[in-house]
């Protein structure tokens, strides 16, 4: 392959969303490839975040029913928003809440032991705050964690094997519960053939899909998918905090949600107090509390955005990148001596997802040199440098930059000059 930073600019030239990257605010003379934990703004989004501080100091009150998008409405119409990026119908889907409280309110409705059948299926490396939600509903329902949850494990430490994960379900397993990609390794999931084999043993399978929406297409009419969370903040660029995103597929319309809140109710009777819940007929009957308008309000710029890129073409580019970032590391030498940087992804491009997992045993020096070459990057223990190149806002040409940061670091052994430790918040 090419290694020449004219080819870089040459596939810049040539990328169709080259546009898009104008359109977000990137550091100045930096290098962002943090996406994955916390996208940029947008102008599109700064927009809408000024036109809803806009709304509540001109309308007040009025601005639940008269505000020109009407915040009474605001969680169902990002759901509408963000029904193309999951393939599902738009009553499948609203926005509310966070990751963490959506996933217990899906699983306290739809995880329901009985009999022998009492068992959460997991992986191993899953995202923490999955693990202690699962551990806690199961302890809400008189369960036993330690025997209840089974937590499917990596035969390599990075990814975990469909196999393995089939295997582990049979007439005990309630719910399968899967991220759509493993946050460290970046590893995608066969998701259609995971839910036919959940169903098929009688189990319902429900996804957290933090690191694919915004980056990957998704179909969960098509695949069957019981119910699915998110947060919106990663690559959908919603902020810090930002509110989040889930999914009931229309066959589970009518069941009482776990969790019930009165923004759960029909939207034509919530005004009237009644003392018994009478929830919304469709997703929206999950919500739990009165929408956070201001932490909800980027995503109408950031989804407006989408629909003009098309998540297939945002999905192509973001494969070009990390594939050309995957190639130009192993191309230049640096997964060989002295440099010692090892690739955690898989390579193809049907089980890879937004970020690539880049190994080194200095993994938290070398991310302390990156930081100080202006480059952002994250880091996960035990020796996971996490880099995103993003479909609408990073360049090829940033690609290759990066990866003579890369380089420099070990040639002028600047990561020495900094301890083994990581940031608070890495
Ligand atoms: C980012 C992420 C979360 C974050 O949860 P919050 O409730 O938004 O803090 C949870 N689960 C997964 C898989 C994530 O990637």
């Amino acid at each position: 392959m090419r290694t020449d930073a004219d080819y870089a600019a040459e596939l810049d030239r040539a990328d169709p969303l080259a546009q898009f990257r104008e359109r977000f605010y990137l550091p100045e003379g930096g290098l962002y490839f943090d996406g994955n934990s916390l996208g940029l703004l947008s102008r599109d989004a700064e927009a809408a975040v000024l036109r809803m501080l806009d709304e509540w100091k001109t309308l007040g009150i009025e601005g639940w029913l008269g505000a020109p998008n009407p915040w009474y409405y605001l969680g169902e119409s990002l759901g509408k928003l963000s029904a193309p990026l999951l393939g599902a119908e738009p009553d499948e889907v609203v926005v509310t809440g966070t990751t963490t409280t959506n996933l217990h309110a899906l699983v306290a409705t739809f995880y329901q032991p009985t009999g022998a059948r009492r068992k959460i299926v997991a992986t191993a490396l899953d995202f923490p705050s999955d693990l202690y939600a699962l551990r806690s509903q199961i302890a809400l329902r008189g369960g036993d964690p330690a025997a209840d949850l089974i937590l499917v494990g990596s035969r390599d430490g990075r990814t975990v094997e469909e196999e393995d994960l089939i295997a582990a379900l049979d007439g005990t397993t309630a719910l399968l519960l899967l991220p759509s990609v493993l946050y460290r390794s970046g590893q995608l999931f066969d998701l259609a053939r995971l839910t036919r084999a959940a169903h098929e043993r009688g189990a319902i399978i429900g996804l957290d899909c933090c690191h694919s929406i915004g980056a990957i297409p998704h179909h969960f009419d098509d695949w069957g998918v019981d119910f699915a969370c998110w947060c919106n903040y990663k690559y959908l660029n919603n902020g810090p905090g930002g509110t989040a995103g889930l999914y009931v597929n229309r066959r589970h319309f009518g069941r009482t949600p776990g969790l019930a809140g009165w923004w759960g109710s029909h939207k034509e009777r919530q005004f009237d107090m009644a003392t018994g819940f009478d929830g919304a007929p469709d997703a929206g009957a999950w919500q739990i509390s009165t929408i956070q308008t201001l932490s909800a309000a980027p995503l109408q710029g950031s989804l407006a955005i989408f629909a003009e890129a098309g998540i297939a073409a945002v999905r192509e580019k973001s494969l070009r990148l990390t594939r050309y970032l995957i190639d130009l590391i192993e191309a230049t030498g640096l997964t060989a001596a002295p440099y010692g940087y090892g690739i955690g992804t898989p390579r193809d491009e049907a089980r890879r997802g937004g970020h690539v997992a880049v190994e080194h045993a200095e993994g938290p020096q070398i991310v302390r040199a990156l930081k100080v070459r202006g480059v952002v990057p994250d880091f996960r223990p035990p020796n996971v440098i996490r880099l995103a190149p993003i479909a609408l806002y990073t360049s090829y040409s940033d690609v290759w930059q990066l990866v003579r940061h890369l380089r420099a670091i070990i040639d002028g052994r600047e990561h020495e000059a900094f301890a083994a430790t990581r940031d608070l918040v890495a």
